[in-house]
């Protein structure tokens, strides 16, 4: 039977009484196959899979879309219950901020600063801190991100390397529609015409995967090839960016090692993020 715990304390009893290796999924909800994905993985590797549904407050900034954001719990619960999950996280805000916003925070350096840091510049921050709290609270033996959010997951290995958590990070592959899109909460504020449009990131992205495989090196021209292919379909990029894969900072002109192509766009109402890796990392 999977249990539904709405407060810390519960979440802490349920986790004393589970027996073997715990894999911990955060979201925020408004699942779909990308998250599904994440938990078979938790099923697959771990004994009991916890699944965290809180939307964080923390991690928004003032003109994001907080309020707007999907809320849809009945569903989740089904398609989680069918997945195989074994018990979900789905405490309040005042639960998780008891004091309003937490006063420590975990920064993350440069590392929260370069591609979405850049126009959100507190984002982060609050991930990392709301996924220390979750780590705390349930205590699992793995954690399970999506690949979709790379720099999420290169900044949530890091803090865990940086402050000794005693937990097994796992990066799970990115879900995609046929046309490429990938997966996203994000993409129910598309319109049918924004959808096909949005196909073009991934299909730019894969655009700069075959030069990189044809043999080209230099950074700014595969950066710029991603670029072109966006405008061409009148897309202006936020950014496009070349990265190392762990410290994401700027790939070298030469590339001589794997790095992640890495964009975000913004179409009608939604932002939306995608990335790709060029070379085997
Ligand atoms: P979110 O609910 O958007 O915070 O996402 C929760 C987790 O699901 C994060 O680790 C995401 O990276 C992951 N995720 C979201 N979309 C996808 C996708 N299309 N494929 C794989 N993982 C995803």
């Amino acid at each position: 039977m999977m249990e539904v715990l709405r407060t810390i304390d519960g979440m802490r009893r349920w986790n004393r009484q589970s027996t073997g290796t715990i894999g911990l999924v955060p979201t925020m909800g408004a699942l779909h196959e990308g998250h599904l994905s994440l938990v078979r993985a938790s099923v697959k590797k771990a004994d009991r899979t916890v699944v965290s549904v809180f939307v964080n407050p923390l991690q928004f900034g003032a003109n994001e879309d907080l309020s707007a954001y999907p809320r849809t719990f009945e569903q989740d619960l089904a398609l989680l219950k069918a997945a195989g999950a074994d018990a979900v996280f789905y405490p309040s805000v005042e639960e998780m901020y008891p004091r309003g916003e937490s006063l420590t925070r975990v920064s993350v350096g440069t590392m929260g600063q370069v591609l979405c840091g850049r126009t959100r510049p507190i984002h982060f921050e609050g991930v990392a801190t709301v996924v220390i709290k979750l780590l705390n609270i349930v205590a699992p033996d793995y954690a399970f991100f999506g690949e979709k959010d790379w720099q999420q997951l290169a900044v949530i290995r890091r803090m865990v390397d940086d402050l000794n958590v005693p937990v097994t990070v796992v990066g799970v592959p990115t879900v995609r529609e046929t046309s490429g899109l990938a997966l996203s909460s994000r993409n129910q504020y598309l319109s049918s015409e924004e959808r096909g449009l949005a196909a073009n990131l991934s299909r730019a992205l894969r655009l700069g995967l075959s030069r990189y495989e044809a043999g080209e090196r230099s950074r700014d021209a595969i950066r710029d090839a991603i670029r072109r292919e966006l405008q061409e379909h009148g897309l202006e990029p936020e950014y496009v960016e070349l990265v190392d894969p762990d410290t994401l900072d700027t790939a070298p002109q030469v590339l001589d090692r794997p790095a992640v192509a890495a964009l975000a766009v913004r179409i009608g109402r939604a932002r939306l993020i995608d990335n790709l890796m060029l070379g085997q990392n």
